[in-house]
């Protein structure tokens, strides 16, 4: 088991309380990010204050100042080298990914030697230095156009907060979390998360936060239930208070009365039972009653997410986010080093199919690397396709590299945010021509790589019917679909609650788009959250989408629903669910076509 050292003093709460009476009941629904059920005792942990020096030093002083940031630098490297090694032999490896990136961060010199010039150029501490040059890339990182790149400012932050500690002296130890507790806090850092033992924390809530957070990615891959986005929910909690957590439709009971204590305990039993049994069938072949087989795949970030893949028996990678080489880097990946990391993730699936999705990110973040500026709404904005054809330096590399790579697996290209088909013509455009240059050099590709696109945007769906004749394959993008075709941010846990995969709308923009895939005779998959949750698995397979990727720990409970039906019950569901006018009557309709078939505690969107 590990010693969780890192884990955060508590200070004393000092934070005026919005405390009901003592024994009162509060009831709050936030973002579910993890499933399961959970009840304890509440322990908080509450940021601590860094001070950060604020002087304006003397040209005598900067010498030493750069001395003081570099040994903090130091000493927070240590620190987490220390960490690792209370996480090194964990089965589950997602905390000493989080260390690592940080190391990362910390090791990177450009970064580094730009705190150093502005100590040395405007005469500030390292502290103020530092706060700034990170303020920028946290920044850039936030007005990102996707949710991922967003949370992952976390990690810029968490290290800043780091060094800043060392900076002041501040090296207080933490205290361990008491065993069984639930772990309540405004917001978690990534570190913090990462040494979160499932042994010790049964679950965990933050006032903040949404269903990518690092510390929901933590969580999920930890089986540690979690609610985020529960507004000021802590500010109601004192460390001891009994709290029921339900991860599966984001309920958080804190001091709860004797009923709802013994319901939970049931719901907690019938859980237990369910899980055990969907375990069990877990290497069973995915095919319907009906014996129509289904194509189950895995999302992932990076080729460290592979164990858990083949663990999880999925057929293939459904959607390979390549964002992550943009991420833990102050520079553009090159072709070479994409490219062996694409070989990785090609040989070990081999033969099984791996979607490569070029980058998909909000230009504003790469500020810093290619010059673009701000943008008001980043979701509106440069995202997707759109930065890379405004870039397509960056897209020849990345093609190049794909390419290259192809030779070793079965390898498919994925452009995102498509909205036009001049923009389809484009990047298929640029795919020829890559492929011409290859074969001018010699290097071998596979001739025939399927080129499909994201049907993530209105006027792709609205499109479909021409964009599927001159794309190979679809793949439906619901997390962004549904913001799009709702106007519902999904990272804003204000209007979570709009954020609806059953509203009509969004059942018909799936049906234009699998029914112009089928007339033109292209398959159609589909790779967000939505393929994830039973119900939203069912309507995707009722529609006619012939496999579905999601977050690896699904693919269990998926399969077990697809062994299940039949696709003839499916598809009927589906007819019936377009004949709904509301998100709240086709939920209904869902939850009584396929409650016989899905663990009652299976969450409904
Ligand atoms: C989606 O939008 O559904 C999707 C899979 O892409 P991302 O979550 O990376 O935007
Ligand atoms: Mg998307």
């Amino acid at each position: 088991m590990k010693t969780p050292k890192e884990t955060r003093a508590v200070p004393r709460d000092t934070r005026p309380k919005r405390r009901t009476g003592p024994g009162e009941t509060v009831v709050r629904h936030g973002v579910p990010v993890s499933g399961g059920l959970a009840a304890g005792p509440a322990y908080l942990v509450l940021p601590q204050e860094i001070q950060v020096d604020e002087r304006q030093i003397s040209v005598g002083e900067t010498a030493l100042e750069v001395r003081r940031f570099r040994l903090a630098v130091r000493r927070a490297r240590d620190e987490i080298h220390a960490l690792r090694e209370c996480l090194v032999g964990d089965t589950d490896e997602t905390g000493l990914k989080v260390l690592d990136a940080h190391l990362r961060l910390l090791e990177d010199q450009e970064l580094l030697k730009s705190v150093v010039e502005s100590i040395r150029r405007d005469h500030v501490t390292g502290g103020a230095s530092l706060r700034s040059v990170f303020q920028k890339m946290i920044n850039a990182f936030e007005s990102a156009g996707t949710e991922y790149f967003r949370a992952r400012s976390a990690d810029i932050r968490d290290v800043k907060r780091r060094i800043l500690k060392h900076l002041d002296g501040n090296q207080r130890e933490g205290s361990i979390i008491p065993e069984g507790a639930i772990v309540v806090a405004p917001e978690l850092a990534p570190s913090e998360s990462a040494v979160l033992d499932p042994e010790r924390v049964r679950a965990l809530i933050t006032d903040h936060g949404g269903a990518t957070s690092h510390a929901a990615i933590l969580a999920r891959s930890r089986g540690i239930p979690a609610v985020a986005g529960l507004g000021d929910l802590s500010h109601h909690i004192t460390s001891g208070d009994w709290i029921l957590v339900d991860g599966n439709h984001g309920v958080v009971v804190v001091r709860p009365g004797r009923e709802e204590l013994k319901q939970f305990a049931a719901r907690e039993r019938r859980l237990r039972r369910h899980s055990a049994e969907v375990r069990r069938r877990q290497s069973e072949p995915c095919v319907t009653r009906d014996g129509h087989p289904v194509k189950l795949l895995a999302n992932i970030e990076s080729a460290d997410d592979l164990d858990k893949v083949i663990a999880s028996g999925a057929d293939g990678i459904g959607l390979y986010r390549t964002e992550f080489f943009y991420l833990a880097s102050s520079h553009l990946p090159d072709e070479e080093g994409q490219m062996r990391a694409y070989r990785q993730v090609l040989k070990r699936m081999r033969p099984r199919p791996v979607t490569i999705r070029t980058l998909d990110v909000g230009g504003d973040k790469f500020a810093s690397y290619v010059g673009t500026s701000r943008a008001n709404n980043p979701f509106l904005g440069l995202r997707g396709v759109r930065f890379l054809l405004l870039h397509p330096d960056i897209l020849r590399t990345q093609l190049r590299a794909i390419l290259r790579a192809s030779v070793h697996g079965t390898a498919q290209i994925l452009f995102p945010m498509i909205s036009s088909l001049e923009e389809t013509r484009e990047v298929r455009r640029l795919v020829e021509q890559v492929k011409e240059e290859l074969r001018q050099e010699g290097h071998p590709f596979d001739e025939r790589i399927p080129v499909g696109i994201m049907i993530e945007v209105p006027s792709a769906v609205t499109m479909a019917d021409f964009l599927a004749r001159e794309s190979d394959f679809f793949s439906i993008g619901s997390n962004d679909l549904i913001q799009y075709t709702l106007a519902v941010d999904r990272g804003d846990e204000k209007v979570a609650h709009l954020y609806d995969p059953f509203h009509p709308a969004v059942l018909r923009a799936l049906q234009k788009t699998v029914e112009a895939a089928r007339r033109a005779g292209i398959r159609v998959t589909s790779c967000g959250e939505m393929s994830g949750d039973p119900y939203g698995a069912a309507l995707l397979l009722g529609f006619g989408c012939s496999s579905l990727s999601m977050s690896p720990p699904c693919l269990a409970e998926v399969k077990d629903l697809v062994r299940r039906v039949s696709m003839t019950e499916l598809r009927n569901l589906v007819e019936d669910a377009l004949r709904r006018p509301t998100g709240a009557e086709v939920r209904q309709v869902l939850l009584e076509a396929l409650r016989p078939y899905i663990g009652e505690e299976a969450s409904l969107g």
